[in-house]
């Protein structure tokens, strides 16, 4: 059924020597590889098929069109939004939330609050200063505990009727802590009239995602870090939300009348995606979502999952190293330092001449690391191709590490 070997071979990036070794690829939360399939149609998109959309009316660009809506759609039941048209696309999660956080603007205003949490991305945290900046709203920012859990009395404390956003990841890049969405989601409704963002870059790749069921009013994530190619993401919006708001890019395709004495806008999801898209990557998102599929989004947890314990249970064994969130729910990620070892990068970088390629640093978290009172961590994460003998390499080579810095 789950055949590694078969799916391995469906990567042809992996096949190779890095330093002279077989290249340990663990830095799929910073971006994953791209299986065969979906570089097939992408280069097919470029070599039969580059048009631009929208607006021709010869074969080509009906064809390039009809082959993005159909993408479109993909992306629509990858999600269980109801209505294709709330599927947008963006070139990634960091400009979701900028565009949403930017046509909220109007919707805020003085001493209003945005709650956000610790365990956020500087991507979900920079948009919204910037946005209290313009409205003068203040953050409020959900801690955490030694082990990494959002501490949720701090969400009932700070929900009122001046909460006018809740922004908060499904799942922490830095740390893999799988955050109970879904509860802080029912507190929030319960409590505020708040719009809810879920920033999903962490778990669209992992998990099966459904908007409707989770009653978000927005999820972002990145097609890049799913088996897409890079420069494509998603922005989904609840139709009655995404009618209410303004545009954000103003230009082509967004337009339904542009004349001097006023422009009326197209409707969704064009509204939002103004410009030439990113065609051939939208497309190619459409087969990251069906190589999903056809591995099986359970298959992938249920491999992920086990790479994830066997990996932290042997690193454990190590003494003196920390796994930060140990105890937490967490899923694709394990993040840790040496004791002693105050720089994360001197790891790193021995692990990479042993062909074992994990990132090192403050993940764009800088407010976890100072949290943990430390500058970074050495993080691996894992994607559906990853093996327990890579696993092996892995600590094999902290070990190294450990021997050759201490
Ligand atoms: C990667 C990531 C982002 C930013 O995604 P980009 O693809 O770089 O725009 C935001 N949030 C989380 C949780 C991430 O992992």
């Amino acid at each position: 059924m789950f055949d590694i070997q078969e799916i391995r071979s469906q990567f042809s990036i992996l096949n190779q020597e890095v330093n002279g070794k077989p290249l340990v690829y663990l830095d799929n939360a910073a971006t994953s590889q791209k299986p065969n399939s979906v570089l097939k149609v992408w280069e097919k998109y470029y070599k039969e098929l580059n048009a631009n959309v929208h607006r021709g009316i010869h074969t080509l660009s009906q064809l390039a069109t009809e082959e993005m809506e159909l993408s479109r759609r993909k992306i629509q039941k990858f999600i269980n939004a109801k209505h294709d048209f709330e599927v947008i696309f963006t070139k990634g999660t960091t400009e979701g939330l900028n565009l949403i956080s930017y046509i909220l603007t109007s919707k805020l205003k003085k001493d209003d609050e945005i709650i956000i949490s610790y365990l956020e991305h500087h991507s979900n945290i920079v948009p919204w200063q910037l946005l209290c900046e313009r409205t003068g709203a203040k953050l409020r920012v959900i801690p955490i505990d030694e082990n990494g859990i959002l501490q949720l009395d701090y969400l009932d404390k700070f929900l009122s009727e001046k909460t006018k956003v809740v922004s908060v990841n499904q799942v922490s890049n830095a740390l893999g802590i799988v955050n109970p969405v879904e509860e802080i989601i029912a507190k929030t409704r319960a409590n505020s009239e708040a719009y809810i963002v879920i920033d999903g870059a962490q778990s669209a790749p992992h998990f099966t995602i459904d908007v409707q069921k989770l009653d978000c009013d927005f999820f972002v994530f990145s097609g890049h870090k799913m088996y897409a190619p890079m420069g494509t993401g998603i922005l989904y919006g609840k139709q009655e939300i995404l009618e209410d708001l303004p545009p954000f890019h103003g230009g082509g395709e967004m337009i339904a009348v542009c004349s001097f004495d006023g422009t009326t806008y197209a409707g969704l999801p064009f509204k939002y995606e103004a410009g030439t898209p990113n065609v051939g990557g939208n497309i190619a998102l459409g087969a990251a979502v069906d190589f999903i599929k056809k591995v099986g989004q359970e298959n992938i947890q249920n491999h992920e999952n086990a790479l994830l314990e066997y990996a932290q249970r042997q690193l454990l064994e190590i003494e003196g190293l920390k796994v930060y969130g140990e105890k937490a729910h967490r899923t694709g990620v394990v993040s840790f330092n040496l004791e002693g070892i105050g720089i994360s990068s001197d790891v790193g970088m021995i692990l990479d001449k042993m062909g074992v390629a994990v990132r090192t640093g403050h993940h764009c978290t800088q407010p976890i690391m100072d949290f943990f009172n430390i500058a970074g961590t050495v993080r691996a994460s894992f994607a559906v191709y990853n093996t327990f003998n890579e696993i092996d390499l892995l600590v094999e080579g902290v070990k190294k590490a450990q021997r050759m810095l201490s």
